[in-house]
């Protein structure tokens, strides 16, 4: 969880500075990780000061980027306030989950404020639209918060992600390795994984697998990697991002003690509930955006859908294509179409540090020593 991919364990050597005594495989509480991230940043910005450029932080949604063609530049509005940009970094997370026409509140990470938790606590039963992270996120809100009735969880496939649990590491198998043998359909890759797994832990596998999995994904042809986000990715996903082991004994405890239930199948608008958290995670499918950022710069042709349909095509160095390209930069969750691996902080912390890149290459190549490479 380092925030800098050529220093893993930074983050465990701040934690050491601070006091703290987490041992390097504990899961170490958000709050805590937040403080981290603030100290880097505030670092950076007395940094840069240092170097005469200035971080601004500007608080407020930014719901419009004109783009100037003819001069090159964009004027984003924030508020009342209207701000001249030469360049653009997307960085702005995950989108809404597309509508279903069911009456929902979404749940965010750590909850709502506490009238809505007051109400919520008051429900007889609670409804959540998905099995992922968050809704493994959610009940444990609810449960640290005191609610004792029946939660009932709807998904497809009633899956839950899976446990954490320390393994071996085991080296990437050699078709991971060499792109020449890299699986060409998804079909296929998923056959090498099940056979890999056979003579290994499976998540040894899935860890092996992790550097090479960028490089397993842009071998793919658009069609199949349309393929892999409309059968698999839902398997993929709950073997890969997994729960720790300590939160994955509260979600079985509560499984046990029947408090949570887990429905398998389609949600219809008749199965409307007094209550539905929607847990379902992030739209990728940015022609539905309801963002009026996202929306515009669609409209403008400064970002366009990547081939396989999913986010936004980007260039190597995650320049955004489209009408102002080498002009915006993207990262996270809007560029999983290209990128795949687009939601932990290893796969983040990489694609942040090649924006920088980009970014002091296009520039006088001066970036603070936090930014650049190590
Ligand atoms: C419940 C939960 C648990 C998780 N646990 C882990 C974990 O243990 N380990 C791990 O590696 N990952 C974890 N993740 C995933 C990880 O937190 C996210 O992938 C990561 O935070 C994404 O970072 P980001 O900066 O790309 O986007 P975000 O953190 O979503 O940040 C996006 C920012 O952009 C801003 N923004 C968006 N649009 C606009 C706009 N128009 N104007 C102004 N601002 C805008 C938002 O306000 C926000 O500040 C978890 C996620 C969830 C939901």
């Amino acid at each position: 969880m380092g925030a800098f991919p050529d220093e893993p364990e930074h983050f465990y050597h701040w934690l050491q500075t601070q006091k703290y005594t987490y041992r390097p495989d504990d899961f170490v509480p958000r709050r805590i990780y937040g403080d981290y991230l603030e100290q880097i940043l505030t670092q950076t910005e007395q940094e840069s000061v240092a170097r005469g450029h200035t971080i601004k932080r500007v608080s407020g949604s930014v719901t419009a980027a004109a783009w100037n063609a003819r001069d090159a530049y964009f004027t984003l509005s924030v508020g009342e306030e209207t701000i001249r940009a030469s360049l653009l970094v997307l960085a702005c997370g995950t989108q809404s989950a597309a509508e279903i026409g069911i009456q929902s509140w979404r749940w965010f990470s750590g909850g709502y404020g506490p009238e809505t938790n007051y109400a919520l606590l008051k429900q007889p039963e609670i409804h959540i639209l998905g099995t992922g992270l968050t809704t493994v996120d959610a009940c444990l809100t609810l449960s640290t918060l005191g609610y004792s009735g029946p939660i009932i969880a709807h998904s497809h496939h009633g899956w839950l992600p899976a446990a954490h649990a320390a393994t071996e590491s085991i080296p990437a198998p050699d078709w991971a390795q060499a792109p020449a043998l890299h699986p060409r359909s998804a079909a296929a890759l998923m056959l090498h994984i099940r056979r890999a797994a056979k003579n290994a832990p499976w998540r040894a596998v899935m860890d092996a697998l992790r550097p090479h999995t960028t490089a397993l994904w842009q071998s793919l042809p658009p069609k199949e990697q349309a393929r892999v986000f409309a059968h698999v990715f839902a398997a993929w996903n709950i073997h890969r991002h997994r729960m720790a082991p300590q939160i994955a004994a509260k979600i079985q405890a509560m499984q046990n003690s029947g408090q949570l239930i887990l429905r398998r199948g389609r949600i219809e608008r008749e199965h409307v509930t007094p209550l539905m958290l929607d847990c379902t995670g992030p739209s990728y499918d940015i022609t539905r955006s309801r963002q009026p950022l996202l929306m515009q710069l669609l409209a403008q042709d400064c970002i366009r859908p990547a081939k396989n349909g999913v986010g936004i095509a980007t260039t190597s160095k995650l320049e955004a294509e489209g009408a102002a390209k080498g002009r915006i930069y993207a990262l996270g969750a809007l560029i999983v179409g290209d990128w795949f691996e687009c939601t932990a902080v290893p796969s983040l912390r990489e694609q942040a540090q090649r924006v920088a890149q980009a970014l002091a290459a296009v520039h006088d190549g001066d970036i603070p020593a936090t930014l650049a490479a190590k």
